[in-house]
């Protein structure tokens, strides 16, 4: 294949590789769902090598994928086999923290924790925060827009972007580095590859926002009776308490199941809620508002805890790895107008056990942020597959008017079922934009649209 042999010469032998020096890590990302090795994996060293390696390949027309930490949850960086997986890993690196500023400048390969803790040891804080911090990349965080558990506060990935470099299918580099939080001047081209989880193009750095630390923050758990009290602690919280960081729900069955297998009870009663909710104000102040909340029945039990351990403790049972054991487990990452959660709720698990009366199922996430996620544990009956159960999680959820990707992305996972999300109109635009800038196809073909 002359184009291998032209990648190498420009690249170098060590940044061309192929069969088993790949690793198994180009083959699929943490959703599993990778049925096959890449053709080749590039390990580029620098933007300009990224923009040799695009170039040449869209000259052969050869498809090609953008590769961060493999962490994604939808199979966005999954190869089927033709093409060309581009690791944006060896681009790493911290180019400076301007405390002035209050912003950083990463290149894309960068693990997300380095980044929080280079922005902490200037005295700043960096807003993003997921669970595979210490494994996914800045440009991963950025090309799907990732959300986590900071997100009631300071917004999504995208809202930690001031700036961005992107490479484009014809190899031509978009420096965007803006630094300035203002800056009107013509269209802010960054949100072209923030969220489009490399179809559109490569980032290869990015200019953050940083935020002054948060200071101490406080956990606390609270005993909930009904999803309508949920919301409604929320709105009192957000109104009352202040700073709150983080606002969790977890339905009853996801709560009992993963507690009871960590072997962690916090209050002698079962109830049908409960809620994470973490904030920076003083003591005073939250107890405050625990005793009023509890006075006007808006919780029926809560704890503040008293040591880091203990709130490791009350999130380690949010984080839920024992209901990762289930047999068939899929998990969906959804959005509704936070109103109607509850009811949603109800339904999908309504038409869920209609069809599988034995099946698990339960519910958690970012309630303050319109967000739940969904697990599905169910023994299929022969000649069923797992579509089954997305066409009815998401068949519920087109009724509700709600999203099928809140915060990890559409990848291949989804794709059949972004028309219940986007409309027509919307769906051709995104066509017309790919059209635009990658009119070959090959960046990242299969992927969303
Ligand atoms: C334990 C765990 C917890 C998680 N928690 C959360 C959470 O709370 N919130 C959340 O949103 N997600 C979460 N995720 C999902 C995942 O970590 C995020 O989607 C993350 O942003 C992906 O980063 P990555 O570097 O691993 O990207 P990858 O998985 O390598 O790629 C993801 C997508 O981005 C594209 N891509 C990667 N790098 C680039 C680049 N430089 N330029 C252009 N495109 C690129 C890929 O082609 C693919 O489409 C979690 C995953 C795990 C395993």
């Amino acid at each position: 294949m002359s184009l291998l042999a032209d990648l190498r010469a420009a690249l170098g032998d060590a940044a061309v590789l192929e069969g088993e020096a790949m690793g198994a890590k180009s083959s699929s990302d943490m959703s599993l769902t990778g049925t096959s090795p890449p053709r080749a994996l590039l390990r580029p060293r620098t933007t300009e090598e990224v923009a040799t390696a695009l170039r040449l390949c869209n000259a052969a027309g050869v498809p090609v994928i953008a590769q961060g930490g493999m962490t994604g949850l939808a199979g966005g960086a999954n190869p089927t086999g033709s093409e060309i997986a581009i690791s944006l890993e060896l681009i790493r690196g911290i180019e400076e923290v301007d405390t002035a500023s209050a912003t950083m400048v990463v290149k894309a390969g960068t693990p997300l924790e380095d980044c929080q803790r280079a922005a902490a040891d200037a005295g700043l804080f960096l807003a993003l925060d997921l669970g595979s911090r210490g494994s996914c990349t800045v440009g991963g965080n950025l090309s799907t827009n990732a959300g986590g558990i900071r997100v009631i506060r300071y917004g999504m990935a995208r809202e930690q972007v001031l700036g961005l470099e992107a490479v484009l299918a014809d190899g031509t580099v978009i420096s965007s580095m803006n630094r300035m939080l203002k800056n009107n001047a013509g269209y802010d081209l960054k949100h072209l590859f923030i969220g489009s989880e490399g179809t559109l193009g490569l980032i290869t750095r990015a200019v953050l926002r940083l935020h002054p630390p948060p200071g101490e923050i406080t956990t606390m758990l609270c005993a909930v009776e009904s999803y309508d009290h949920v919301v409604a602690l929320l709105r009192r919280a957000q109104g009352t308490l202040g700073g709150i960081v983080a606002f969790e729900a977890m339905w009853r069955d996801y709560f009992q199941f993963n507690a009871d297998a960590l072997k962690l009870r916090f209050f002698e009663a079962d109830h049908p809620f409960w809620v994470i909710i973490e904030s920076t104000m003083a003591a005073g102040a939250i107890e405050a508002f625990l005793a009023a909340a509890l006075e006007e029945g808006l919780i029926a039990d809560a704890l503040i805890a008293q040591s880091h351990a203990q709130s490791r403790q009350i999130w380690s049972v949010r984080d839920g790895h024992p209901i990762e054991a289930l047999p068939n487990l899929l998990n969906f990452d959804v959005s509704l107008p936070i109103g109607a959660i509850g009811d949603y709720a109800v339904a999908c698990t309504a038409a869920l056990k209609q069809r599988w009366p034995e099946a698990h199922v339960s519910f958690y996430g970012h309630v303050g942020d319109s967000n739940v996620h969904i697990c599905v544990s169910t023994l299929y009956r022969p000649g069923e597959d797992m579509h089954s159960v997305d066409d009815i999680v998401y068949g519920v959820l087109g009724r509700y008017h709600g999203s099928i990707s809140a915060e990890h992305g559409i990848g291949t996972l989804k794709r059949p079922y972004l028309h219940l999300s986007r409309s027509p109109a919307e769906l051709a635009l995104m066509r017309t934009l790919k059209q635009a800038l990658d009119p070959r196809g090959i960046l990242n073909p299969g992927k969303v649209v």
